[in-house]
């Protein structure tokens, strides 16, 4: 049997820190990744033969748990018919179908291969149709790795940020404003000061890459109404959160809090591909229609709408859909959460925790933090410890506190108990 660690050696021999994409590497809590060989349900085992409860679930898109039956049936089939074609399919006008049928402000969408892919493409499509530059995001929100939003806050209040990464000119960010998540107070000057040139608000509507923060209603309530007032665009990114959170969406959960609620534009990735590449931007008919070949936005993709992905994306979407599906999973959540502060309340230990559906977060903290600053300053070497201890114990959780974690259908009552048990042991331990 090959080890952890002798997979991790002659991984970093020819991969970049041995991965292929940083989080996978552990930095933040330190130790030695697992190398996962096979995954059913619920759970994931490595290359050591041992096996854990998987609160990742790729991050997001295994919200049926690992191996399907009705998924893995779809793809297969799929798979029989070809791999890629390069021309248009059917299963493509069903799952754009689906999409639209399942969120109610996207009248047309576009299929590509990745949340970054699509939300590169939103904001081309929003700086395109509104013929407008600037644009705004929020700390701690993350819109995949494209140049124009690896972006953090500069000094002052409402000034242009800088590149969170190297290789990223300061040109290329120089219209990117970062503001804080949930301040009133930015929102309203940045607007009061340059609302006639942004071209769109991107936002997680509840982050997942902040660990598990919501938007609160009064800032999303104002955040919609400066929008329309100024002309821009409201991109929701729901790459975690869509089909995650809601069926609908977060967008559906602000719907059902503020009358008539809609974003103009939505990202969507993770959950609508069941794992495999598959990510989508949407929005209004008149905003769609800038896109080539229609209008004059250009936008491609060779494996976009991939017949395999179309179809392990639609599995998963009727999965969901089947009634009582997303009141199972957040009681199931629900109850995982309130299990991990119950056993850290009988350890003595600060420990708060939030969720919304099949997406949840913790916070060695005693009130829910609502902006990355925060999150940050929540005690990250006790999150170290426990994340540790709960992976000795055989539970898989995000390796880094500032990220959030994801329950599937597949979790059972005695999964929730035995995580719940590893926690409390975990914090006594220390
Ligand atoms: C994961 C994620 C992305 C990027 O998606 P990739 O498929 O990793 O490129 C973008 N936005 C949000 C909110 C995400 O969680």
């Amino acid at each position: 049997m090959t080890s952890n660690a002798d997979l991790f050696a002659r991984a970093q021999r020819v991969i970049p820190g041995g991965v292929n994409s940083p989080v996978r590497a552990f930095r933040a809590v330190g130790g030695t990744p697992r190398f996962i060989q096979r995954a059913q349900g619920a759970y994931i085992w490595d290359a050591e033969g041992s096996r854990y409860i998987d609160y990742i679930g790729s991050w997001g898109p295994m919200i049926l748990g690992h191996g399907h039956p009705a998924v893995l049936e779809a793809v297969q089939k799929a798979a029989v018919d070809g791999f890629s074609f390069g021309a248009p399919t059917e299963r493509e006008i069903e799952l754009a179908e689906a999409i639209i049928g399942l969120v109610p402000s996207v009248e047309q969408v576009r299929l590509v291969s990745s949340g970054t892919e699509a939300g590169m493409s939103a904001l081309r499509l929003a700086r395109g149709a509104t013929g407008r530059n600037k644009i705004i995001k929020f700390e701690g929100c993350y819109h995949g790795h494209a140049d124009a939003l690896l972006v953090k806050a500069g000094s002052g209040l409402a000034t242009f940020g800088f590149p969170t990464s190297a290789g990223v000119p300061e040109d290329v960010v120089k219209h990117t404003l970062v503001l804080e998540y949930n301040n009133l107070a930015q929102l309203e000057e940045a607007f009061a000061t340059q609302g006639s040139e942004i071209a769109c608000v991107m936002i997680e509507p509840i982050a997942g890459n902040m660990n598990f923060v919501r938007a609160s209603v009064p800032f999303m309530t104002r955040l919609r109404a400066l929008c329309t007032q100024h002309g821009a665009l409201l991109v929701f990114d729901e790459v975690m959160s869509g089909f995650r959170v809601a069926l609908g969406g977060a967008q559906s959960v602000y719907a059902k809090l503020i009358p008539g609620f809609e974003p103009d534009m939505s990202v969507f990735g993770k959950v609508i591909g069941g794992g495999m590449p598959l990510a989508a931007f949407g929005g209004k008919k008149d905003v769609m229609s800038q896109l080539a070949p229609l209008g004059p936005v250009y936008q491609a993709g060779t494996l976009s709408g991939n017949p395999v992905a179309t179809a392990c994306g639609l599995a998963t979407l009727q999965e969901i859909s089947k009634p009582g599906f997303f009141e199972a999973l957040s009681a199931q959540t629900q109850s995982l959460v309130r299990g991990l502060e119950a056993a850290a309340r009988d350890a003595g230990v600060a420990l708060v925790g939030d969720s919304e559906g099949g997406m949840f977060g913790f916070f060695f903290a005693s009130e829910l933090p609502q902006n990355y600053g925060v999150v940050m300053a929540t005690d990250k070497e006790r999150f170290n410890r426990f994340f540790h201890g709960m992976l000795d114990r055989g539970v898989y959780l995000a390796p880094a506190l500032y990220e959030a974690g994801f329950v599937s259908a597949a979790h059972t009552p005695a999964d929730i108990a035995a995580t719940v048990a590893a926690a409390g042991q975990a914090l006594a331990q220390g």
